[in-house]
């Protein structure tokens, strides 16, 4: 099947009691037995539930996965791939992550014993030095949030396999209609569905998706035996937002590109960051492992402080300033006091996460109304 096709369908039956064609939201905590254990598959809708059911397949069809999952939020995601680790075992990761995986890495797991490592992940082979044998996890984000750094999957897939290391991609800013890093040798792939996937800001979740067996039953042990699973009613929003991913991405990655070249133009723009540029440091293996390359741009206007960052974020008139990204309506975001405000100052800044960084998250309005507000609130 098609993406578009599988973005409809996948997962999804007409219901076999009515005929209803949409996934009915199921609420319901618990499921009628026979005997003890004598049920139809579902016990307690912690587990297992048919709505959540259907959006888990729908979700590794997306990803072109044997397996899905889904989680109250993306973090709930990153929170069980993290519980497969013990103390003493290692994770290697990029210096450039969403601030809350960071925090999480560090203010969390780091105190169970879990050892990181932040390194450079421009080059594949920078990874090398790091693996000994108690690194467990390479943990992968590209592009990165907020600076759009490229990753190249499929050359550090090809060392973590040759090592025994388990590969997770954070495939959130692509999303899967952009990128799919199973097909690149990726073990686990993660997402916040809270963003393209749901596609509305109307909802927080985040998925799992994966091949292997055993890796699939230890993810979903931890998942009912630690409870970050989402509800029927969460779980539908993102099924119908997904109906519409296809066409969504397009209208991003449209605007995206209009925006991006609008500002490359600009008298007032510093640095501008966005991998569908030719003379962005990663943008070959942008254009091996990615389709096209999004509505995620990020800038710095020149000679701007602190404070006159402030005050441009607050001119727009469209763009929305809130954390978050992916929905049908744009943002614009502070990601050294908002979205990365967890990250030390000097650990941000030497990734480029400046005071004068802003970040756009392109919606799908029309493009003439996303021109016409970034050149009032620049001008
Ligand atoms: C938002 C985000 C997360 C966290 O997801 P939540 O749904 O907010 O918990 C993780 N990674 C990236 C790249 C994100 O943008």
């Amino acid at each position: 099947m098609k993406f578009a096709t599988k973005a409809i369908h996948a997962g999804q039956e007409p219901d076999p009691t009515t005929g209803a064609v949409m996934t009915p939201i199921y609420q319901t905590s618990t499921y009628a037995q026979k005997s003890p254990g004598d049920n139809k598959g579902y016990e307690y809708s912690r587990g297992t539930n048919p709505t959540r059911k259907a959006l888990e397949d729908c979700f590794a069809a997306l990803e072109n996965a044997k397996h899905g999952l889904a989680f109250s939020s993306g973090l709930g995601a990153t929170d069980a791939v993290m519980k497969l680790l013990l103390p003493g075992d290692e994770v290697i990761t990029g210096d450039d992550l969403y601030g809350g995986s960071y925090r999480m890495f560090t203010r969390i797991f780091a105190n169970f014993g879990i050892r990181f490592h932040f390194i450079d992940m421009s080059a594949p082979e920078n990874i090398l030095p790091y693996i000994n044998d108690k690194t467990k996890l390479v943990w992968i984000e590209t592009p990165t949030n907020p600076t759009m750094k490229i990753v190249d999957i499929e050359g550090v897939a090809k060392i973590t396999k040759s090592k025994n290391v388990l590969l997770c991609v954070d495939n959130t800013f692509a999303s899967p209609y952009l990128q799919n890093p199973m097909d690149l040798g990726a073990d686990i792939v993660m997402h916040s569905a809270t963003k393209y996937l749901g596609g509305h800001s109307d909802v927080v979740m985040g998925a799992l998706m994966m091949n292997d067996d055993e890796l699939y039953k230890k993810l979903w042990f931890i998942y009912n035996a630690t409870g970050a699973t989402p509800g029927p009613q969460d779980s539908f929003l993102v099924l119908r937002g997904i109906k519409t991913l296809h066409l969504r991405m397009k209208a991003h990655c449209e605007n995206g590109r209009k925006v991006a070249e609008y500002l490359k133009k600009h008298p007032k723009i510093d640095k501008l960051y966005w991998p569908g540029f030719e003379d962005h440091p990663n943008h070959a293996v942008a254009k091996k492992q990615m389709r096209d390359f999004g509505g995620m741009i990020s800038f710095t206007v020149k000679g701007a402080t602190l404070e006159d960052t402030f005050k441009l974020s607050s001119r727009f008139k469209v763009f929305t300033l809130a954390e978050s990204l992916g929905g049908v309506e744009s943002l614009i975001n502070h990601p050294a006091t908002m979205t990365h405000g967890s990250i030390p100052k000097e650990l941000r800044e030497k990734v480029g996460v400046v005071d004068s960084l802003l970040r756009l998250s392109v919606g799908i309005e029309d493009i003439d109304d996303l021109l016409e507000d970034l050149e009032q609130a620049l001008a």
